[in-house]
């Protein structure tokens, strides 16, 4: 099969095969669409079986973060790139220096940033050899907390934004006060959300597969905890999937109970189709690339000039922003999904 007939490539600017001898680094760079601004996403380090996954993986990343940030209207296109390797066995600075001139070879056409496998360290490192990394400057983030590179908090205030906005929308509520939330993973962002919606007067059900996050959300925030296997189907207001993916499957969709579908999850569902299943079961689903820009948020503000306040002010549009894509689906009868993709698309289609 030809890359350009790859079910993922969808018109894909340019995509970079890199290989470096010395080191040992074999990478993609994606760059999916740079209408809107360079393209900027993560780097990932992950042990693909082959490189045909890998690309995969980062043609549906990349092609993910073009909507990410035109529906979050920052001047970014989308891009990704994919280290291939087990980056606990196979990273070392002369891999992380070569992607980095890799990167810089692209004069600023994709712009770098921390991925699962990679760390702020390693995009700094990057740094000595390319000016095109994000998400490296140490920055006062919520209540003057220092912070670099990690996204969650923005991350975390995006989706409760959103969240909130899903709540006023389909409830009718203009507070969370009482309304019943279910996180699924209580990781970086899970644990923050669930610290905004607990300061709101929200209740918490949680559940993780890693038992010291539940503790510490039962501890903090007063959180009842429920079996993994059970949160979705828990009798709340609002599913929050901030896990993996495909938190709404097969499985999943008729088991749930919430009448809003909120969370800081990538690619919450399975298959596309089940944004009209949704629909179709009453159930509002927030886009999970429209509520969670929040960490694209924080970087763009970065290269531009950064205060905390103009990134707070940004992710409260969030709620504003999912909004209109509640409007316009009620509106025209159709999936918010579809509805998010139709805008993000107007947004970053060359005419
Ligand atoms: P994290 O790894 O810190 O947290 C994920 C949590 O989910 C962990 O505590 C993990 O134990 C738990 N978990 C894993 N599988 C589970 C399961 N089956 N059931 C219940 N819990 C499970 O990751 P994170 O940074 O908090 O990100 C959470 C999600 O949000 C991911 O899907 C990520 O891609 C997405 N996201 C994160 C950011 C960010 O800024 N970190 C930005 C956009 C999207």
């Amino acid at each position: 099969m030809s890359v350009f007939d790859h079910p993922e490539f969808d018109q894909h600017e340019c995509v970079h095969f890199v290989q470096d001898e010395r080191s040992g680094l074999q990478a993609i760079i994606a760059v999916h669409n740079t209408a809107r601004g360079p393209a900027l996403g993560g780097c990932r380090m992950w042990p693909y079986a082959s490189s045909a996954d890998a690309l995969t993986d980062v043609l549906r990343l990349s092609r993910g973060m073009t909507y990410k940030s035109a529906m979050a209207n920052i001047d970014l296109g989308g891009g990704k790139s994919v280290i291939i390797g087990d980056h606990r066995k196979m990273k070392t600075e002369a891999l992380i220096r070569a992607m980095g001139q890799a990167v810089d070879r692209l004069g600023g056409l994709y712009v770098a940033a921390e991925d699962s496998g990679t760390s702020v360290d390693d995009l700094r490192l990057m740094g000595e050899v390319t000016t095109h990394v994000g998400g490296v400057i140490e920055r006062p983030g919520p209540g003057g907390e220092p912070h670099s590179g990690d996204p969650s908090p923005a991350t975390a205030l995006g989706v409760f934004h959103g969240l909130a906005a899903a709540v006023r929308f389909q409830l009718e509520r203009d507070d969370l006060e009482g309304v019943r939330v279910a996180i699924q993973g209580v990781g970086n962002v899970g644990y923050r959300l669930a610290g905004h919606l607990h300061a709101a007067g929200a209740e918490l059900v949680v559940a993780d597969i890693h038992a010291p996050n539940v503790e510490r959300a039962v501890d903090a925030f007063g959180a009842t905890a429920v079996p993994v296997a059970d949160i979705d189907a828990q009798d709340v207001d609002v599913f929050a999937p901030c896990a993996l993916g495909s938190a709404i499957n097969a499985s999943t969709l008729p088991r749930l109970k919430a009448r809003v579908v909120a969370g800081a999850a990538n690619n919450q569902l399975d298959r596309t189709a089940y944004d009209a299943a949704l629909m179709e079961r009453g159930i509002l689903y927030a886009p999970d690339y429209v509520i969670n820009a929040g960490g694209i948020i924080d970087i763009f503000y970065e290269r531009t000039g950064y205060t905390w306040e103009k990134v707070e002010r940004h992710l409260k549009g969030i709620g504003d922003t999912v909004t209109e894509v509640f409007e316009r689906a009620r509106r025209d009868g159709q999936p918010t999904g579809q509805v998010a993709d139709l805008i993000a698309e107007s947004r970053f289609r060359r005419t």
